[in-house]
């Protein structure tokens, strides 16, 4: 069940026509099922129940106040990166109280606003960072809990440009480094050591990578305890993959097997920080075909939606299931290779640039000028990382509820665009 479904030939969100949407709200638009987004929180508060998680929703995955709003009233705190992150966490009304902040490069401003907003912890990344953390938190009379990041040297087989828990890049310090940080930390009357955190990449797809982390966390949990440190949290990072292409995600409850065991045995209480897994599924984009063009030997079909609104395929090659919200023929659970009644078809936009795709070779049912095409998966990292490039406004956000609609981000307008530029 994914709350985007075929009936009668054309897509739904919920019980809403997407077709209908688009021609009250225009194109390129986001429209996000909000049972869907509750039901990813929820398998993910049911599978870890025994060990009462702190749940820290991943701000960055999708940072619009809509879906935040539906993240903390369903009973999630979150994951920020930046103090804007912790801006928006606020303004969608959240408390700050069980926050975690993440990231290599906390400036002294963002961890002054975090101190003032009694944060849960920071996981901290370097020496540098804690020095700086224990100089502002002295400077406001505050003590700067933290959790330190592991770098845990595992290989998670994720993307080049989205693993993080390997040897040798920026995320995070190795055991040495760790327990001399922990050593520091302890002779500090400005810091609080309370965890261990361990990010390991996204999207993963196998447990392994867990079940390792954990027994890694166990053995340091152990070892600082020893040390003399009342270490009581296990922060295991997000990551959880999602199904892009068929059915190859994970139920939340596989990743809970090799996890809930390990926080037991090291008696300690759980965060997690689950991003793509809420909201990766929980969005479709929607563009109308713009143009279809035959040349070189290929069919492109031309969209008004574009790299600026979801640059995840320009930028990490991903791969989205695209269809027609209309379609000619029924989409298969499969839609890699052949498809009987359709050609061969690279869905594009406008942006001037060769990266501005969002499918290529794909086998799609003929489509023409006016048509609608929906990007499916587009939740996570897809409106966070819009832009203005090309000089276009990014599009509307809808939420759907049932059969309600809700306008959560309103489309940009050309105003918009030059509204920060002064003085010309
Ligand atoms: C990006 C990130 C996450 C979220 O990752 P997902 O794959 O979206 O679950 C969690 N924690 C940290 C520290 C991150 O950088």
């Amino acid at each position: 069940m994914t709350n985007f479904d075929y009936r009668d030939g054309e897509l739904f969100c919920e019980d809403v026509s997407v077709a209908d949407l688009a021609e009250q709200y225009g194109t390129p638009l986001w429209v996000y099922s909000k049972a869907f987004l509750l039901g990813q929180l929820r398998q993910i508060q049911i599978a870890f129940a025994e060990v009462d998680p702190v749940i820290c929703y991943s701000v960055k995955a999708n940072s619009t106040l809509g879906v935040l709003k539906v993240m903390h009233e369903a009973g999630s705190s979150f994951d920020v990166v930046s103090g804007g992150e912790l801006y928006r966490v606020k303004a969608s009304g959240a408390d700050t109280s069980k926050v975690v902040f993440a990231g290599v490069g906390k400036t002294d401003d963002e961890i002054r606003f975090a101190l003032e907003n009694d944060i849960l912890m920071f996981d901290v990344e370097s020496e540098a960072e804690l020095d700086a953390i224990a100089a502002v938190a002295g400077s406001m009379g505050k003590i700067g809990r933290v959790a330190l990041r592991l770098n845990p040297d595992i290989d998670a087989k994720t993307h080049a440009k989205t693993t993080t828990g390997k040897k040798g890049n920026k995320f995070g310090m190795d055991i040495e480094r760790f327990r001399e940080l922990a050593a520091k930390v302890l002779r500090d009357k400005r810091l609080a050591l309370k965890g261990i955190h361990m990010h390991l990449g996204s999207p993963i797809l196998t447990t392994d990578p867990y079940e390792a982390a954990g027994a890694k966390a166990i053995e340091v949990v152990e070892a600082l305890r020893r040390d003399g440190h009342d270490i009581n949290w296990i922060n295991l990072g997000g990551g959880f993959g999602i199904s892009y292409r068929e059915n190859e995600g994970l139920p939340a409850s596989e990743y809970a097997k090799v996890i809930v065991p390990a926080v037991k045995a090291a008696k300690c209480r759980l965060a997690l920080e689950p991003g793509r897994f809420i909201v990766g599924n929980s969005c479709v984009l929607i563009s109308r075909v713009v143009y279809t063009k035959r040349e070189g030997g290929k069919l492109f079909v031309i969209q008004d939606g574009a790299m600026n609104d979801l640059i995840r395929p320009a930028m990490y090659d991903s791969f989205h299931r695209v269809w027609p919200v209309k379609p000619a023929v029924a989409m298969p659970s499969n839609v890699e290779g052949e498809i009987a009644g359709c050609e061969k078809t690279d869905v594009v936009g406008p942006v001037c640039e060769s990266s501005d795709y969002f499918a290529k070779d794909r086998y799609l049912p003929p489509m023409q000028r006016g048509d609608l095409m929906a990007i499916f998966s587009a939740g996570a990292y897809g409106t966070a990382m819009s832009s203005n490039y090309n000089s276009r406004p990014r599009a509307t956000e809808l939420l759907v509820d049932g059969t309600t609609v809700k306008v959560i981000r309103r489309r940009e307008t050309y105003a918009d665009l030059v509204a920060h530029e002064l003085d010309v």
